[in-house]
Parts: structure tokens; sequence; C-alpha cells
């Protein structure tokens, strides 16, 4: 263990990725009041916390920070933005090979523990999970052998090469590729061009099973990092719900929600996206799954014109859209997208219908979505129950003191 030297800068070499050097740290201090939220484990702090950093500083540099009384309050990665830097420990430590190997090492045993890894029917899952997994900046997500890594973090891009080798040696044999693909969730300032590709190994191998339905998985163009693993409880509670209903399943990206629709018993399954190519996806993965099977159909259309024209065609309605707020700014924006959108699903669907519906937004609380909901019901006019209340699965684990982790939020709703 060494104690951050006030005053000296970091010395890290970005081009030769070593991380295990001595610790002399660029020091932050925060304004006065300013550290509250790091006491109790915030692990971000934004620019405007900041009072004073000692020494040069540049984007991705590993810095420790101070109180205004200047004690000691974490380690972290200092970046160019409203969130300045991300903390990765709340003690005195040198983030070296090891103490990211361990972090990695954790994050795959509770997987373990919680059935991911040696599973016959399901071999996708979230291996880390940012924040929630002490790792703030970075997503690496399992598909069968593939590990795909997404960065937020100008740190975490740093170490990369360090992450890999902690990775092959704590999967081992299993892990048959690494890809990475955080060309454009990078926030770099600095002309740096960057590129999405292999860090190790070269998959071909693109099919995964899901609760045994195989899924046909896009990393390179796809959206995230290819797939929304989030949302398999909530698909397979679909499937539950499903037998001899007429379904609609707004925002089908890969078709995940129709194929357990489809294998729950449903009469007929409509899948919609305004994207082409998503429908492509879609179509692919029924085929995989249930060849020639004409309950299916899906349609290239934007929901709210779709939503326009559904009177009384569907008992069974999932509502997935994309994230309508990505900022504080675009709140208020947001939250009447979903009341607009929830509103025409209440009106139209079936009476005895089931609608779920959700929202990824991580600026949108739980609260405030439920509140968009119950306005659009109050509109509609209709009886609405509640008879599920979702989120995201254990493999996106929550850490308790950053609330923002927990950002999926669902609602099974009964209306007659
Ligand atoms: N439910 C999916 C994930 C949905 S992601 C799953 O389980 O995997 C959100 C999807 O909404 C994307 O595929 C995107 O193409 C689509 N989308 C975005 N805006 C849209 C709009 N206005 N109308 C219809 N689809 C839209």
């Amino acid at each position: 263990m060494q104690l951050p030297t006030p005053g000296l800068r970091w010395k890290f070499s970005k081009t030769s990725q070593i991380i295990s050097m001595p610790a002399d740290y660029t020091k932050v201090i925060l304004k006065s009041g300013k550290d509250q939220p790091l006491k109790r484990f915030h692990p971000w702090i934004f620019s405007g916390a900041i009072k004073k950093i000692y020494g040069n500083i540049s984007e991705g540099d590993l810095v420790a920070v101070y109180s205004n009384k200047d004690e000691f309050l974490g380690v972290g990665h200092y970046q160019i933005g409203s969130i300045a830097v991300r903390i990765v420990s709340f003690t005195e430590v040198t983030p070296d090979y090891t103490f990211w190997k361990t972090k990695i090492e954790k994050a795959w045993k509770l997987r373990q523990s919680l059935g991911f890894g040696e599973n016959e029917e399901t071999n996708v899952f979230r291996l880390i999970h940012a924040e929630g997994d002490g790792m703030p900046g970075l997503i690496m997500d399992y598909y069968n052998g593939t590990v795909v890594m997404q960065m937020h973090s100008i740190g975490m891009y740093f170490i990369r090469e360090e992450l890999v080798k902690a990775l092959r040696e704590v999967l081992g044999e299993k892990l048959k590729a690494v890809y990475d693909k955080s060309a454009k969730t990078l926030p770099f300032k600095a002309d740096i061009e960057l590129k999405d590709g292999f860090l190790f190994g070269d998959a071909s191998e693109n099919e995964m099973l899901e609760y045994g339905l195989k899924f046909k998985v896009d990393w390179e163009t796809g959206q995230k990092t290819g797939f929304f693993i989030d949302q398999r409880e909530n698909r397979r509670l679909v499937q539950q719900f499903a037998q001899n209903r007429d379904v609609l399943n707004m925002f089908c990206y890969t078709g995940g929600f129709s194929l357990y629709a489809l294998k729950g018993g449903a009469k007929l399954v409509h899948s919609v996206d305004a994207s082409a190519k998503a429908i492509d996806l879609t179509n692919e993965n029924v085929d995989l799954n249930f060849p020639g099977d004409k309950r299916h159909v899906a349609f290239v259309a934007d929901a709210f014109e779709y939503l326009k024209d559904i009177q009384d065609k569907y008992n069974l309605i999932i509502l997935d859209p994309p994230a309508f707020a990505k900022h504080h700014d675009s709140l208020h924006q947001a939250l009447q997208g979903y009341k607009r959108i929830n509103t025409r699903a209440f009106e139209q669907i079936r009476n005895g219908g089931i609608l779920f519906t959700f929202s990824c937004s991580q600026v949108v609380s739980r609260e405030r979505f439920r509140e968009a909901v119950f306005s659009a019901a109050a509109i509609s006019g209709r009886t609405v129950r509640i008879l599920h209340q979702l989120t995201q699965p254990t493999d996106h684990p929550v850490n308790i003191y950053h609330p923002e982790s927990e950002y999926l939020k669902g609602l099974v709703l009964f209306v007659e």
C-alpha cells in the first residue's frame, strides 16, 4: 500500500500501458461540503465540486482526491467533462495489475454463484457492470466465449491491455476472444483516433443461448454491446403471460420479447422497430428458433405512428423504448414521451390486456417513470392494476451507494 504524494504527477505512460508504477498522484481538492457524497461512497465527482488541482493533469490520469480539510477521500480516474473523477477505490491503494485482476475475479465469482458460467441454457451475461462491480466506466458482456468490452472512461481505456490480461487469467480456457467496442463511447477530448476491434482472439461464433432460445448477436455493428442482456428475466416473464394472446412487441430490436412470446404460446406476435436492420435481426432470430412460424410478422415503423391505430388489436403489449433522456436537460421531454406512448397503449389495448412498459433512462427515477405511466392511465380512463414491478437482473448489480446504477424500470399492468 502506498500513500499518494500530494502535488506530484502520476508517472504513467499512456503508450506503454504500465500501471504498476510508483503512485505519485496528482492531488485534487474538493470544495467545502462537496466531500459528503464521497464519504457516503458515491463514486462520482462532478467538475463543479473541485476547488483546486495540484500539478498538470490530463484525461485518464489517476488522481488522489482530498477534502477541503486535507482528508483523503479516494483514488480515481480523471476525465474532462461533467463527471470529472470516477473513484476506483476509497482506500489508499495503488491501482496496479493485481488490484484490477482482483476486481474481475470477484465479479466472475459472483456471476458463477448466481448460476452463470457453466449454464447450458444461458451463455450470455454481464460480467462487469461498471459502478455495480466497482469499475466505473467499464462494461464487459460475455457472449458464449467472447467478451465485448465497452469503456466510457479514458482511464479504463489506458489500462485496457492489463484488463484483457487479467480477464484471460481469470476466465482461462473459457475465454476465446475480447472485442473492444468503445470508439463511440469514449469521451476523449484529445484528438485520438479510435477503432473498434479484437484485443484478443478473433471470434467467429456469434450465436448464443438465453434460456434455451438461440440469438445471433452482432457486436460489431449492433446497439450497445450487441444485445440487451438486461431484459432476460423480463422477457421470460412475457413467456408466462403469452398463452393465446395477441402480442405487440414495440421497439423489438433483436426480437427478444417476441421469441419468448412465441415460446409461451402466443396466438400472434407482431414485432415493430424503426430500424430495418433490427427487423432483419428479429426475422433471423425467429427463423433460428421457430422456422416457418406464421404467427410472427415484423414491421419497420415509427412507434408513435404505429400506435395511432391499433384499436383492440392486441391484448399483450410490450413497450421497451430506447432511453428517452440521456441527460438531465431532456428529463421533462422524456417524461412527456413516456406519458404519450403509454397513453396510446392504454387507450387501445383490449379489455383484460397486459401491458409491459419500461424505461432504461438513467436520469428518470423509478418514481418519475411511475408518475408518467400513472398520468397516462388516468388520461385513458381505464382501470389499471400493477401486477409486477420490474428491474434489471442479478448480473447487473446495483451499487447501493450509487443509485444511478439502477437504470432499468418496468411495470406489468392489467388493463380493463
Ligand atoms: N426490446 C429490445 C431492446 C429495445 S432497444 C430487446 O429486448 O432487445 C430500442 C429499440 O427502439 C432500437 O432497436 C431502436 O431501433 C428502436 N427505436 C428507436 N426509436 C424508435 C421509434 N421512434 N419507433 C420505433 N422504434 C424505435
